[in-house]
Order: C-alpha cells, then sequence, then structure tokens
C-alpha cells in the first residue's frame, strides 16, 4: 500500500509501498485512512530536526493527525464496527511499571521518556491508506463531523492546556466558584500565532468566555485576521502594535496561549503577562543560537504577581473526547470558521510541496481515500 515517509539515513521523504498492516491482537482494528493533518512537528520531521523510525525500519511513516475508517476489527473488539468513523491518539504509553503517568493511562506525563509517538518516535504514523491500531487509543467520530474531524488532534492541545489552566488556578480560589458563566468570563487571554494550533486555540478560548486576542505578524486585513474575528477574538498586528502597546490597550492579561513557537516572541509576551496570570508554552522550537531576555524582569514578575509558567504537550483522553464535543459547537456556533481552517485538501503525490515547500494556508490535509 501506499504510504509517505522519511528515511533520515537517505535525507529523503518519499512516497513508498509499505506492506497493508495486519490485526494480530484480538483489540486492534484495522482503519483505512481517509485523511491526515500536515503539522509543523512533520515539516521538522523532514527537515531531520527530529523523528526516529521504528527499531528495525530504516523509514519513518509519517502522519499523527488523521480521520479514518473502520474497515476490520479483532476479535475482542467491543466499541467499533466496520464503517465507523475514528481517530485516533499519538503517543502510547512506556510500559515500564514504574512509569505512575503511563500506568495510569496518562502517558502525555510519561515520566520515564521511552514513549512512543505515531509518526513521530519510533513508531509509524497514519499516512498510510491504512493502519492497525488497538481499541483504547481510538475515539468515535460523529457522521456529522466528518468534514472537521482530523482536527481534532490539534485541538486536543488546547483542550488539554485549558484543563491545565483550571486545574492549576484552582489556586485563585475566586475563579472556582461556581456560576452559570463560563469560566473563563471577565478573564482575558492572548493567543501568540495564528496557526491551527493559535486559531483552534482561540476558537476554544471565546468558548470558553475569555475576551480573546490573537498576536499575529501579518497586517490587517488578512484571510487568518477575518477568521479570528469572526468568532468573536480580537486581532492584533505585531507589525502595527508592539507588545508593550497591546499589554497597555488590554489591560491585565490573565492568560497568553503561546501557539507560534518562536522564543523571541514569545519571551517578550512573557514580559507583560499579568498578575496572577498563567503563560502556556505550546510551540517546540527547533535549536537555535542563546538569545538574551529581560530575565531579572520575568523573575521579577512571575514572583511579584504570582505568575504561572506551564508547558503542555500531547493529549490525554479526556482531551480527545473534549475536542470532540468542542468542534461540534464551533460547528454550530461558527460553520464557516469552522470549516475555513482546513484551507487545502491534496492527493498523495502534493506531500513533498506540502511537507518541503514554503508553509501555506492554514491546516493543509493529504486525502487518502
Ligand atoms: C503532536 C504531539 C507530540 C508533539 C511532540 C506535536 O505535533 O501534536 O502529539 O507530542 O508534536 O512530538
Amino acid at each position: 500500500m501506499q504510504a509517505i515517509g522519511v528515511y533520515p539515513g537517505k535525507r529523503k521523504l518519499e512516497i513508498l509501498d509499505h506492506s497493508e498492516p495486519e490485526i494480530r491482537r484480538d483489540d486492534a482494528v484495522k482503519v483505512r485512512c481517509l485523511e491526515v493533518g500536515v503539522c509543523r512537528t512533520d515539516r521538522e520531521i523532514c527537515s531531520f530536526v527530529y523523528g526516529e523510525p521504528p527499531a528495525g525500519s530504516d523509514y519513518l511513516i509519517l502522519g499523527h493527525e488523521s480521520l479514518g475508517e473502520v474497515a476490520e476489527v479483532g476479535a475482542a473488539v467491543q466499541n467499533f464496527q466496520v464503517g465507523d468513523l475514528v481517530v485516533p491518539s499519538v503517543r502510547r504509553p512506556c510500559g515500564c511499571l514504574a512509569c505512575r503517568p503511563c500506568r495510569g493511562e496518562l502517558q502525555d506525563f510519561c515520566s520515564t521518556g521511552e514513549f512512543v509517538e505515531r509518526g513521530i518516535k519510533a513508531e509509524h504514523g497514519f499516512m498510510a491508506e491504512e493502519y492497525v491500531e488497538r481499541e483504547r487509543f481510538l475515539y468515535a467520530v460523529p457522521q456529522h463531523l466528518r468534514e472537521l474531524a482530523v482536527l481534532v488532534e490539534p485541538l486536543t492541545i488546547a483542550e488539554k492546556a485549558v484543563a491545565q489552566v483550571w486545574q492549576t488556578q484552582e489556586r485563585l480560589p475566586w475563579l472556582a466558584e461556581k456560576s452559570d458563566a463560563p469560566q473563563g468570563v471577565g478573564l482575558k487571554a492572548v493567543v501568540i500565532g495564528t496557526g491551527p494550533i493559535g486559531i483552534l486555540g482561540a476558537m476554544k478560548l471565546v468558548i470558553e468566555g475569555f475576551d480573546t486576542y490573537v498576536y499575529s505578524r501579518l497586517k490587517k486585513p488578512n484571510p487568518k485576521a477575518d477568521l479570528v474575528e469572526s468568532v468573536g477574538a480580537e486581532y492584533l498586528s505585531s507589525s502595527e502594535c508592539s507588545v508593550a502597546e497591546f499589554a497597555e490597550r488590554i489591560g491585565n492579561i490573565d492568560l497568553v496561549y503561546e501557539a507560534v513557537g518562536i522564543p523571541r516572541l514569545a519571551y517578550e509576551v512573557l514580559s507583560v503577562l499579568g498578575t496572577n496570570g498563567i503563560f502556556v508554552f505550546t510551540g517546540i522550537p527547533a535549536p537555535h543560537p542563546p538569545l538574551e531576555v529581560e530575565a531579572d524582569a520575568i523573575m521579577r514578575n512571575v514572583v511579584l504577581k504570582n505568575q504561572l509558567i506551564l508547558g503542555t504537550v500531547n493529549a490525554d483522553a479526556a482531551a480527545f473526547k473534549a475536542a470532540l464535543a468542542d468542534l461540534d459547537r464551533f460547528l454550530c456556533r461558527w460553520p464557516q470558521a469552522a470549516h475555513s481552517v482546513i484551507t487545502g485538501r491534496f492527493g498523495v503525490e502534493a506531500c513533498h510541496q506540502l511537507l518541503l515547500g514554503k508553509a501555506q494556508g492554514i491546516k493543509n490535509v493529504i486525502q487518502f481515500a
């Protein structure tokens, strides 16, 4: 069958011929891949910043943002039938008995570092006509989300981040007081970046009730600014408004959701985080030469303003379920905006252009069926 993979040894990206996967365990499901999102991680694997083939293979099949259709089920599979739509998660537990997070199905917090990630680290991904996955790592997708469900995995980043924000901000008891209003009402959030992680994050924060501002490079008008404003966030361009100016304009910034992976910009925005604020890093920058930051000001603020800096990777089952529920909300509330996050659907032959060429649009998707 056709698959898209990288050969780190040859430093090459190829459409390759891979043997069809087989069901070898009772709890396994064979999935026919419908579409796979292309993300920055995939592009970085293609520039060999990271990515690791499975043991014994000289290539790694890419792809970790997938929507598929169940093609066959193992004898003990309980929750899926042929024809069901599914999205898989990415990270698999390390299997080490001493790793309490992995033992508790929270492999996103794996403490040994021995986890594997499909399409990224030591296990083939989903950019293939078919793949096999254990039932417990698959999530059922309702048919009416068919067009959008390839966005579930990138949305889980925001879902886990927001869940972590509410858990850690329980340190501020007044924020946890029960009311009928969404929990973010009265709070201000800044999203850095207008890639898929930033845009989906902005949608999530608006749904959570935050006054949401999105900070990105391009001047208005531009399609991404239009999109974020159509969901009720305010767009600010770093070409027109400095970090100090936007901070002055917004007032106390309660949450920063970093979704751009540019350390210089992230640290500049960190310096304007508000009192009792929380700064969430989601970007994974490639290695760069050291950067000068205003470490004294940052440290002073963190202490004097009770700030919290949080990193979050990947996602647990709760985040996948929340992403499915929120995609449905996005679709009801902003049908046009929700659809316009996916800016292109392409055949397998476009993989070189999408993975090695200039990044374009928001979320581009490769279709296998
Ligand atoms: C994926 C995560 C993964 C991370 C690091 C991201 O693109 O969405 O699931 O953990 O890359 O490998």
